[in-house]
């Protein structure tokens, strides 16, 4: 069986696109079912795919993750499984976004984070189906218009309204500064363990301007193959992505499709001092869907 993937490179794209007589952004959106394929919505069964084509031409997936057992409020959004993706791969900009259904609320605010948010455009493949449905319908082509995010968001709240214009935005490079303080940490730090540094890598990568407690997780799988993702903070709070999250999306979009159950190992730094803590809500994530999976935390000071 194929590994799912959830990023196709620029010159495969450009491929697929002349083979069907488009140009990439009009295939975008017909990428969005097979997203939806990989989504992993056990409670709510609802399926969300996110297409996202970069700055580079990549394309990217999201898609929507839920966790039994846990409240609500743990499920990552396929808005946010993509730009959590787009991260990963160092890719600095989103500019359209082909989604399954209109994005929550939550994530109109989440897409804020990003530089020049209000001009991502949006195309929602739902609202193509419903005019393929109606008799006597003239679908074609024109209707697989793109809308800008300042249509699904007007008075937008965001960075701009609480930052400094040369704070970096999400996806943009963030060094955060952060070494470990060795003796705050709750184990000996030993220079060959490479999940330790993996989770040091994500904090520093961390987007966290408004709490400035940056934070990262790295997991490793039973094969050793370690996955790291970093806290992402929104302007609104509520919407920011917990590192635990992110480390999870990568080992989804990386880790050939496994169960859970395949994470042994965790590692959460954040600073020692810091305001808000992703220490809890971490280990019991990782718990409810690990249950064996060891959970170490160790932490940082802001060193340069
Ligand atoms: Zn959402």
């Amino acid at each position: 069986m194929d590994r799912p993937r959830f990023v196709i490179d620029s010159d495969e794209a450009e491929q697929m696109a002349k083979q069907s007589g488009q140009t990439v952004l009009q295939l975008l959106p017909s990428f969005v079912k097979s997203a939806q394929s990989l989504a992993r919505p056990p409670i709510s069964n609802f399926h969300v795919g996110a297409v996202g084509l970069g700055s580079c031409g990549q394309i990217f997936f999201g898609v929507n993750l839920e966790f039994p057992g846990l409240p609500l409020n743990h499920s990552v959004h396929a808005e946010q499984f993509l730009i959590t993706n787009l991260s990963l791969n160092a890719e600095p900009r989103l500019k359209y976004l082909a989604v399954s259904a209109a994005p929550c609320g939550h994530c109109r605010q989440f897409l804020q984070e990003l530089r020049g948010a209000p001009d991502v455009k949006l195309h929602i493949t739902s609202s193509d189906d419903e005019k393929e449905n109606k008799t006597n319908n003239n679908y074609n082509d024109k209707d697989q218009e793109f809308t800008p995010l300042s249509h699904f968001l007007p008075h937008r709240f965001g960075p701009d309204d609480l930052l400094e214009k040369d704070v970096p935005l999400l996806l943009e490079p963030h060094r955060n500064g952060l070494s470990f303080c060795s003796d705050l940490c709750n184990g000996k730090i030993n220079g060959e363990d490479d999940l330790k540094y993996a989770a040091l890598d994500a904090a520093n990568a961390s987007h966290a301007p408004y709490s400035r407690c940056p934070s990262g997780v790295a997991l490793v799988d039973v094969e050793g193959k370690i996955y790291k993702g970093s806290y992402m903070e929104s302007a609104a709070y509520n919407p920011s992505l917990p590192p635990a999250q992110a480390a999870i999306v990568a080992y989804v979009a990386s880790g050939g499709g496994g169960g859970y159950e395949r994470i042994v190992g965790a590692v959460l730094v954040e600073k020692a001092d810091a305001v808000i803590k992703q220490e809890h809500t971490a280990r019991l994530l990782l718990q409810c869907i690990s249950p064996k999976c060891e959970f170490k935390v160790f932490h940082c000071k802001k060193t340069c």
